[in-house]
């Protein structure tokens, strides 16, 4: 069991940039590695050059999906990047994305990052009418929907099959000539505008618009559809009355803290969510650890308000990435080991305060808190700056089966025992909802600390 396996996966992330005259598939490529954090199991590139699309992509990451040969071969003034992490289809090259098509009018491809929740009736209504597939990825059905729709125009299709899709989908879709930005109503994943030069770029992400020196324009609103072509941005928004419900784990665990998430920088998020901790459990203790990297500004903040020194008492092996073979079972606590190891000098004889950002199935916490029990701390405390995870998401991130989250079926105080640390603190809901209070609470998802499901 590696660290990461215990922790909620990102379901996808999308770049998009139209931008005629510039090398659209480096930057694209670029985009991507800035989003890579969003999923790690296929990547991919299309690129529209007014007359065709065409796609490259793979099993992997970004940088071993990528040669400097594929990029190349990439030409044109439009591109649409994807990276992958399975959710619910299988991790298989047939489901990768970007998913490229052609149609009556020319070519189409198309970017999603989320879950369709009626995916399987729409489905079952598409093949009934004889269409046919390829895979088992949302986005395919949503590039039938949209050819299928019987509309003049591509951007009115679009509209027309928001009104059928239910769940949670930022989208981003190329053709030859034209790309689109698409958010689900209730706003559920991230999708923002930049302007790089005279173009345009759209991400998961505003850490990627950083990353390549394009200028954040603003957020996608949910509901909003934005066409980008030779006129500029075009915004279209039907009409659609939903219940705001923005992935609050964005702000716990997903989003890079360099993020700025519908006007919320997710490192001040996460710096307040450990100052709540810290009004919450004002521990004593000799020093505060992270668990690196998402616990690390929550730690911080905690630290901070406690006066206590923040000290790396876990060292992260930065290397150990999707292609590291798994340890047998005799030895799978290395697993763990391969990942963080304690710095014996810095804990030793110490009372130690661990945070940490959530805890999934808790395999991992307490293979953590023995560690550095055995690097010589004299208590170990683990304060989680999130509510316990009780209900699995539907929704795009995969926080396991509710069977699998330790929260579900255990107490607090069981699970402190299950895991062996001296106390145990999870951050309240109203804590969350007060660290999170400038953002307004309410547009927030948080169902899977509460099972308050927004969308059926
Ligand atoms: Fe995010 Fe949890 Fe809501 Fe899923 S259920 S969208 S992980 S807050």
């Amino acid at each position: 069991m590696l660290l990461d396996e215990d922790k909620p996966k990102e379901a996808c992330g999308v770049f998009g940039i139209y931008a005629p005259g510039q090398d659209v598939a480096r930057i694209t490529y670029y985009g991507l590695y800035a989003l890579q954090h969003r999923g790690q199991e296929s990547a991919g590139i299309a690129v529209g050059d007014g007359e065709k699309i065409t796609c490259r992509k793979g099993m992997g990451l970004v940088g071993e999906v990528f040669t400097e040969d594929t990029l190349r071969m990439l030409k044109g003034h439009i591109a649409l990047g994807h990276v992958r992490y399975s959710t619910a289809a299988e991790n298989t090259i047939e489901n990768a994305q970007p998913h490229n098509f052609y149609y009556k009018q020319g070519m189409i491809a198309l970017g999603h990052n989320g879950n369709l929740t009626n995916y399987a009736e729409l489905r079952r209504k598409l093949a009934d009418s004889g269409a046919v597939f390829q895979s088992t990825a949302d986005s395919e059905l949503m590039i039938n929907l949209i050819v299928r729709a019987g509309t003049e125009d591509l951007a009115s299709g679009i509209l027309k099959t928001m009104e059928q899709l239910e769940g949670s989908y930022s989208l981003i879709l190329i053709t030859e000539k034209k790309m689109f930005g698409i958010r689900d109503p209730h706003g559920m994943r991230p999708l923002c505008l930049g302007r790089l030069g005279d173009g345009y770029i759209l991400a998961s992400e505003s850490c990627a618009l950083d990353t390549i020196g394009a200028e954040f324009i603003r957020d996608v609103k949910p509901g909003e559809v934005v066409m980008i072509d030779e006129d500029g941005v075009t915004a279209l928004q039907p009409h659609r009355d939903c219940k705001r419900a923005l992935c609050v784990f964005e702000f716990v665990y997903l989003a890079r803290p360099d993020s700025v998430i519908d006007g919320l920088s997710v490192q001040q998020a996460r710096y307040a969510l450990g100052k709540e901790l810290a009004r919450e459990y004002p521990l004593d203790g000799d020093m505060v650890i992270p668990v690196p990297d998402s616990g690390t500004s929550s730690a911080f903040a905690y630290a901070m308000e406690r006066g206590l020194p923040f000290r790396e008492g876990l060292m992260k092996n930065r290397y150990v990435g999707r292609t590291f073979i798994r340890p047998v079972q005799v030895t799978r606590d290395l697993g763990v080991r391969l990942k963080l190891n304690p710095i014996r000098e810095m804990i030793f004889g110490k009372r130690v305060i661990m945070v940490d950002d959530s805890i999934v199935r808790g395999t991992t916490s307490g293979k953590l808190v023995q560690m550095i029990r055995e690097a010589g701390a004299k208590e170990v405390h683990l304060l989680v700056s999130s509510p316990p995870v009780t209900h699995s998401c539907y929704y795009g991130i995969d926080t396991s089966k509710n069977g699998e989250l330790i929260a579900a079926s255990h107490c607090i105080e069981e699970i402190r025992e299950h895991i062996g640390a001296d106390s145990l603190g999870y951050l309240s809901r109203s804590g969350l909802h007060a660290a999170l209070a400038p953002f307004n609470p309410d547009i927030l998802c948080d169902a899977c600390f509460c099972g308050d499901y927004p969308i059926r």
